[in-house]
């Protein structure tokens, strides 16, 4: 009955931490943040009245189990895979950032001219970190370099370094840092949006609960509008980097569940 008027969306929780680089964590997350989802202290509508406990087009596929004799990645690609040929539009919720590199690969199949726009405090751009190329702090180096995205365009960074910088740079990404962010700039994209949410690019003031805090961050509601406001359609989203594990008051859960909504409701839109 509603089907013309929503797309097509699947949750897919993707309880993976093993390429974290400090500590481990982020796959105790999915659970977390469906749990202050569907918690009764609030209501499933978001803020533009998408009513997300009532659409029949929303569902949510629950959580990846990750085993010895499958390859973790390709898991993750495969499953993505699968759900886009489906014709329908994803949320994954982390895990950690190096599940962004598996989803994309899938997606890159679907969409040729992707626009990621990545809200972060880190740029995630080494070329290897602590010897391993696939670690959460490397993730768009693959992208770019597979050219999985057309464009990246980078928000909220604040620990960009001399070696990322280089990075940045040679891949053709677009970095604007917290100074710049401050300033107001205008966010310019042609075609459709994937958008990478790193928990860390809201400061630690509001959202504790993640492996690498920074300060100086957004605060929750600037976020909110990036997602409200994204100029193109939106296909697809990662919400990554929830740490359990460093949220004992749970402000983080609410945060990336109230996230979560904004960004099931410019899914879900046509
Ligand atoms: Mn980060
Ligand atoms: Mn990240």
């Amino acid at each position: 009955m509603e089907k013309s008027k929503y797309n097509d969306v699947s949750i897919i929780g993707i309880p993976f931490d093993g390429n974290s680089s400090f500590v481990r964590g982020t796959a105790l997350a999915p659970p977390r943040i469906r749990q202050a989802f569907h918690s009764p202290s609030t209501n499933l509508f978001s803020e533009n009245l998408t009513d997300l406990g009532s659409i029949h087009s929303l569902s949510d596929l629950g959580d990846l189990s990750f085993s010895e004799e499958e390859d973790a990645f390709s898991l993750i690609e495969n499953t993505v895979h699968a759900a886009l040929k489906q014709d329908s539009r994803l949320l994954c919720l982390g895990g950690d950032h190096s599940i962004t590199y598996p989803i994309l690969k899938a997606y890159a199949t679907a969409f040729a001219q992707l626009t990621v726009v990545q809200l972060d405090a880190h740029p995630d751009l080494y070329d290897e970190f602590d010897g391993n190329r696939f670690s959460h702090a490397c993730p768009f180096t693959r992208i770019m370099e597979e050219n999985l995205a057309q464009h990246l365009i980078q928000i909220g960074i604040r620990s960009m370094n001399a070696h990322q910088k280089e990075q940045a740079e040679r891949l053709k990404v677009e970095t604007i840092d917290m100074r710049a962010w401050l300033k107001k700039p205008s966010i310019k994209v042609k075609g459709p949006i994937y958008l990478s949410l790193d928990m860390d690019v809201l400061d630690p003031a509001y959202a504790p609960g993640v492996s690498h805090p920074e300060g100086g961050g957004m605060i929750t509601r600037e976020v909110i509008e990036i997602i409200q406001n994204l100029p193109g359609p939106l296909v697809g989203a990662d919400l990554v980097e929830y740490n359990p594990n460093h949220d004992p008051t749970g402000i983080t859960d609410v945060a990336a569940a109230k996230l979560m909504k904004e960004i099931l409701a410019r899914l879900l839109e046509s």
